[in-house]
């Protein structure tokens, strides 16, 4: 891992409009599937962005890899600002940034044999080369994510659900690129498959040197993988901490709602244990809740929470919390409070 900023996103959002009518529209609202979401990720690293379904993580991938238009904010990689290119600017990024889809089973056709598979991006970037520079490019990438190169010419049916994600981490890094972005890569596989799939993930960093924002609903699933992480409640980012201080000390109450949920794999540790589960439904993002989001929900709300919204703010070195609370606990004031 290196100092350099790889991506920097700031104050991102994505609205979407809400409209009314048939034949003549109006616009009646929005939705804010991502609010205000700041954060840095360092070439090498990997940033776990974690939150309930809905919370707008997989929105806020779509929006890095230009996928979906920003409504506000920036989005610098490599130095780069690419908040509003367009098609023919992004072009050349979107070799540099790939995809690792959350379906192994939907995100390949079925009806494309794994060679063409893994190499469609070569193909669509006209960058196959000759035909046997190809052919020994995809042997190259299956043995990298520890795939038999002679499966090449098998369909997709013809394997497990963790081999079909080893195909889609291939196509990923066809184009050698510098930032993946993973996108639920292990919930749809067994448990046993998951810690198999995150061990070549990490092999894969290593070896060159890729940098990883990897998104999940599932606080166990970043642990082993993450140097930072984000926990995202409703469009908004509401803890980053290092991986480390985050599991060992949350201190947002929706971080420590979110860690108590994780099982602990000893049944006496596990029945002991005080736990602080989270109640009622996450709200709309259509209408979100006035004040902190989280207020609803939160076992130590107060009066205040529900008229004033908390900014994420530093509460200790590399420690950022949205929470009048943890903010007043720790000597320091959010503009907001
Ligand atoms: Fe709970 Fe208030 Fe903190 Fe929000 S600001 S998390 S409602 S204590």
């Amino acid at each position: 891992m290196s100092n350099e900023v790889l991506l920097r996103v700031e104050g991102l959002k994505v609205h979407f409009p809400v409209t009314e009518g048939v034949l003549i529209t109006k616009r009646v609202g929005s939705i804010k599937a991502v609010d205000g979401v700041s954060f840095e990720l360092e070439r090498g690293a990997t940033f776990g962005l974690v939150g309930e379904s809905g919370c707008g993580k997989s929105t806020t991938a779509l929006a890095i890899l230009r996928m979906l238009q920003p409504t506000a904010g920036r989005i610098i990689f490599e130095d780069e600002e690419i908040t509003f290119h367009n098609a023919e600017q992004m072009r050349p990024i979107r070799r540099r940034m790939q995809m690792v889809y959350q379906d192994p089973y939907g995100s390949l056709n079925p009806r494309m044999k794994v060679r063409e598979i893994i190499g469609e991006p070569l193909t669509v970037h006209d960058l196959r080369g000759t035909k046997a520079a190809f052919r020994s490019k995809i042997a190259d990438l299956m043995e990298r994510v520890g795939l038999l190169p002679d499966m090449a010419d098998r369909y997709p049916h013809e394997f497990s659900g963790g081999q079909r994600q080893r195909i889609g981490i291939a196509r990923a890094l066809a184009l050698e690129p510098s930032l993946l972005i993973c996108d639920e890569p292990v919930s749809a596989l067994d448990v046993s498959i998951q810690a198999q799939v995150v061990n070549l993930l990490m092999d894969l960093q290593d070896d060159l040197g890729l940098t990883y924002l990897f998104i999940a609903h599932d606080l166990s699933v970043v642990q082993h993988i993450s140097d930072r992480v984000g926990v995202m409640y409703l469009g908004q980012i509401v803890e980053v901490a290092t991986r480390d201080e985050l599991f060992a000390n949350p201190k947002h109450p929706y971080t420590q709602a979110l860690l108590d949920a994780v099982p602990v794999p000893n049944p006496e540790i596990e029945a002991g244990r005080p736990q602080q589960l989270i109640t009622g439904e996450v709200p709309s993002v259509r209408n979100p809740p006035a004040g902190c989001r989280f207020h609803p929900r939160c076992p130590i709300a107060e009066p205040q929470c529900a008229e004033t919204a908390p900014e994420l703010t530093l509460v200790e070195p590399g420690r950022e919390v949205a929470c009048h609370l943890v903010s007043r606990a720790a000597g320091v004031f959010s503009r907001s409070a």
